[in-house]
């Protein structure tokens, strides 16, 4: 674009460094034909009565919103018991990642977290100027957490963890994740990240808010976005000791959750059992297809969330093609591997057709070569 001849504006030096998210593409095909697999969507229209408490709530958007979702707050409160003063929420757990950082983090500071993980991890640490700390995961797609310990220093202030992994699927266990709580220093942020929480079916696994109730360090930021379906409206909380969920509530962008959206979260865990039931589903779904991914001969890791990973290398790019081609489009990372999200049942047979095409493929190149 011409500048006119005239000097831009000098913005910070800083954001050359920053990778721009990659939100996950459209369906297939333009005309909406295809399947999106690529975003770890729920796959279910809203419930009626939370379309309804919506439509209602719609009517009212000339008001500002609650500043701090005193009613949200309240039931999420009562339904997580814990104190309402512990509860901060913002417009979804992305906003929410980012003020951790503000609140944490000064320029110069490390930020450590595993890689591959969530996407915004990266972004946020350096836009708040911090150094990031990647630290791979294990053989097995987990993470690491002994190589994440040693990795935290004097200069450490916040530490990302994602269970269950993004784009991995792998869940920490209690008995796992508790000594390396308790073994980093108290002055360190632990966030967990669960957005993916409620598709937990090991029971052995951790629960955030458990795990912070005793432990001032610890932060635990979840999502109505995914389980709960609600994506497109923004909404987010992290549970927290007192100085942090304050320091949230205090930074955050002020009246950024709409009343709408504010009005769809208490609507939803009106609904839980049935949005429960859906989730049970999607759980019912990812065991099947991983289940036929093995047949197939694919090792996808063991799955606590909404997606599967396929660990592709250098044949990353093309068989995301290939799904693209077949009707489905599912999430590429580099040449790292591909994310696929359950979605309805017909979505997800069109993916494993596409993932069987592929693997018949590969056995005929190989029978040529040899
Ligand atoms: C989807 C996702 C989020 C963010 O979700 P919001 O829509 O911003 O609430 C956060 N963390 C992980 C790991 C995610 O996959």
């Amino acid at each position: 674009m011409s500048t006119g001849g005239r000097t831009p504006p000098r913005l910070r030096a800083l954001l050359g460094s920053i990778p721009a998210y990659v939100p996950g593409k459209p369906a297939a095909s333009a005309g909406g034909a295809g399947w999106k697999l690529s975003s770890n969507e729920n796959p279910y229209p809203p419930l009626p009565g939370v379309l309804e408490a919506v439509t209602t709530a719609a009517g009212r958007m000339n008001r500002y919103p609650d500043l701090h979702g005193t009613e949200l707050t309240d039931r999420l409160a009562e339904h997580l018991a814990v104190p309402a003063s512990r509860i901060a929420a913002d417009t979804g757990s992305s906003a929410l990642l980012q003020q951790l950082c503000r609140i944490a983090v000064d320029p110069g500071d490390e930020v450590v977290y595993a890689w591959r993980s969530f996407e915004s991890y990266p972004l946020v640490a350096r836009l708040s100027g911090a150094r990031p700390v990647q630290v791979p995961l294990t053989g097995d797609e987990a993470h690491d957490l002994d190589a994440m310990a040693r990795a935290v220093t004097d200069r450490t202030r916040l530490v990302f963890v994602c269970t269950p992994n993004n784009p991995t699927g792998r869940a920490l266990r209690r008995d796992v994740l508790e000594p390396f709580l308790d073994r980093l220093p108290a002055d360190v942020l632990i966030v967990l990240d669960e957005a993916y929480l409620e598709f937990v079916s090991d029971p052995h696994c951790a629960d955030g808010v458990e795990l912070c109730r005793d432990r001032p360090n610890v932060v635990t930021v979840r999502t109505f976005s995914k389980a709960y379906g609600l994506a497109g409206m923004r909404i987010g909380y992290a549970v927290a000791h007192e100085p942090v969920a304050e320091a949230l509530r205090r930074t955050a962008v002020p009246f950024g959750v709409s009343t709408v959206a504010q009005s769809a979260a208490i609507a939803s865990l009106d609904r839980r059992t049935e949005l429960m039931e859906r989730v049970g589903e999607l759980i019912a779904e990812r065991e099947r297809v991983r289940g036929a991914l093995l047949s197939q001969g694919w090792t996808p890791p063991d799955s606590q969330a909404n997606f599967l990973w396929l660990r592709l290398g250098e044949q990353t790019t093309s068989f995301a093609e290939h799904c693209q081609d077949s009707g489905v489009t599912v999430r590429p990372y580099g040449q790292d591997g591909v994310r696929v999200t359950i979605g309805e049942r017909e979505a997800n047979d069109v993916f494993l057709s596409a993932a069987g095409s592929w693997r018949a493929d590969a056995a005929e190149v190989g029978a040529d070569r040899s």
